[in-house]
């Protein structure tokens, strides 16, 4: 949905993500569990991972608040990401 990964990068850019706490780092080097607050446009969301979960106080699925949270804490899957920028002098 690149509606919502152009909010949640807003989100981002704007500093707008506070990250309370991210612990529990696996192998994978994901946080297993995740406070957050997301200023939004009306009022400051939390957002939550606990227990593989994600939730949100604004209720909706698959909201950007949520998004920007995943992006910054390494839970956006890769094929979600923006293909990178191949240098222009990769090869000499
Ligand atoms: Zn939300």
């Amino acid at each position: 949905m690149p509606d919502t990964r152009a909010k949640a990068l807003a989100y981002l850019r704007d500093g707008k993500v506070l990250i309370s706490y991210a612990l529990g780092a696996g192998d994978d080097r994901k946080p297993r569990d995740v406070l957050a607050y997301v200023e939004g446009y009306r009022s400051t969301h939390l957002v939550r991972l606990t227990a593989g979960r994600w939730g949100c106080s604004c209720q909706e699925t698959g909201c950007a608040h949520v998004a920007a949270v995943q992006l910054v804490t390494g839970h956006q899957s890769a094929a979600a990401r923006q293909p990178a920028a191949v240098p222009a002098e990769a090869v000499r």
